[in-house]
């Protein structure tokens, strides 16, 4: 856990090289790990005080790592966050979210329109401590605030959605929930604080999966959740310290370095997305294109007004079904067929036999998972190549 006092006033691409760290007495240019499980106290008075929380400072790497702390302070910072704490794992963020604010009996209304394995987390697990959640469509704000109960104590959403990638007024929404005391948590994996800051706009939480594209590479599991202090840094890390979903040091340490580049990635895969995406529009064998760049887009106006670019998930809709589907992601070379994202390197995914493949065909018409329906993470290779690759399963 961290706070802002350690932050620069400096723009977002200088603090997302800069923040965070303080060199060691080694005068290192590069940031050093510090691979330790505890740390050492100068006396037994130096210890009782660090461990009564008297007087800050390393006690042992569960809750306090001086390379997972610069991550927090750095992801905090560009987050316009108090405070951050980093977790083992996307899905650890979330948990430590919900198990570190809520309790038995309270109540979330989440988006529908979430990843798969945070509805199975509501609906399997949060579900049997009696914390229940009634789901929503993500850009319904009357159906959100329809749903709001004496009980309710977070909404839950990711913006834009995956794979179809609906928005939702986080503003707006965030108003609702503070009109009935609710917390809102953005899950900002998708669009990063390089290209939307949810705190900025209303949220009270934010959370990440930096597997993704902090990460940006593909190498390693982590999370994070950033807020402000009193919740955050109360109750979120109160659960990480106790029940001990931690960032490994050395993945700190490549997220780290990820952030640095974070900016320039974004706004390449944003780039390469809209081309890709206003190239699909004009194939023959293209029945819809989903992109929130796209002039066509429904929500195009409000993409404009809380993002900053678009991003790099493009989803498309073929003429044909399943079989023209998967015709086409056989017929790639290049794009990798998996279901990641955030690379450098492109995937090809067929939502509705991998993501969405346990849901009913009844679920998968309602969240409007067709079997035509392919999803492409845009990665960093040249655009001229990733078209080539498409056009050979698409004629
Ligand atoms: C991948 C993902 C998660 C889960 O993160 P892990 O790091 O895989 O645990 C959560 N939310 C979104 C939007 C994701 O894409």
């Amino acid at each position: 856990m961290t706070d802002k006092e350690k932050k620069s006033e400096a723009n977002f691409a200088t603090r997302a090289v800069r923040d965070g760290y303080v060199r060691t007495h080694e005068n290192e240019h590069s940031e050093a790990i510090f691979p330790t499980s505890s740390f050492v106290f100068a006396s037994a008075a130096d210890a009782a005080a660090r461990f009564s929380g008297e007087i800050p400072g390393n006690i042992y790497s569960r809750f306090t790592n001086p390379t997972v702390r610069t991550f927090e302070e750095r992801l905090a910072s560009l987050e316009n966050a108090e405070c951050c704490v980093a977790t083992a794992s996307g899905m650890s963020a979330i948990t430590a979210t919900i198990l570190g604010l809520l309790k038995t009996g309270d109540h979330i209304v989440s988006s529908r329109s979430i990843f798969g394995t945070t509805t199975v987390l509501l609906e399997n697990i949060v579900a049997k401590l009696g914390i229940s959640t009634t789901f929503v469509d993500l850009s319904d704000l009357t159906a959100w605030e329809k749903a709001i109960t004496a009980e309710t104590k977070l909404l839950f959403l990711e913006t834009p959605s995956n794979p179809l990638l609906e928005l939702v007024d986080i503003e707006a929404l965030a108003n609702i929930a503070h009109k009935h005391g609710c917390l809102l948590a953005v899950d900002n994996c998708l669009c990063t604080p390089a290209l939307q800051l949810p705190i900025d706009l209303g949220a009270d939480i934010v959370i990440h999966s930096a597997t993704k594209y902090i990460d940006g590479q593909g190498r390693c599991m982590g999370g994070a959740v950033c807020g402000t202090k009193d919740v955050v840094g109360d109750g979120v890390y109160g659960f990480l310290r106790s029940a001990g979903p931690t960032m490994s040091t050395f993945n700190a340490w490549v997220f780290l370095k990820g952030l640095e580049t974070l900016k320039l990635r974004m706004h390449a895969h944003s780039a390469a997305a809209k081309e890709l995406a206003e190239w699909l529009v004009q194939q023959p064998e293209v029945k819809k294109v989903y992109y929130p760049g796209l002039e066509s887009h429904p929500q195009h106006e409000l993409a404009k007004k809380q993002q900053s670019d678009f991003g790099g998930l493009v989803s498309f809709e073929l003429k044909g079904g399943k079989e023209e589907g998967w015709r086409l992601i056989d017929a790639t070379k290049l794009l990798s067929i998996t279901a990641n994202l955030g690379d450098a390197k492109t995937t090809i995914t067929h939502p509705a036999t991998t993501t969405h493949g346990r849901l009913s065909p009844e679920q998968r018409a309602d969240a409007g998972i067709s079997d035509g329906l392919i999803r492409i993470a845009v990665g960093l290779e040249d655009i001229e190549d990733i078209k080539a690759d498409l056009l050979r399963g698409l004629r």
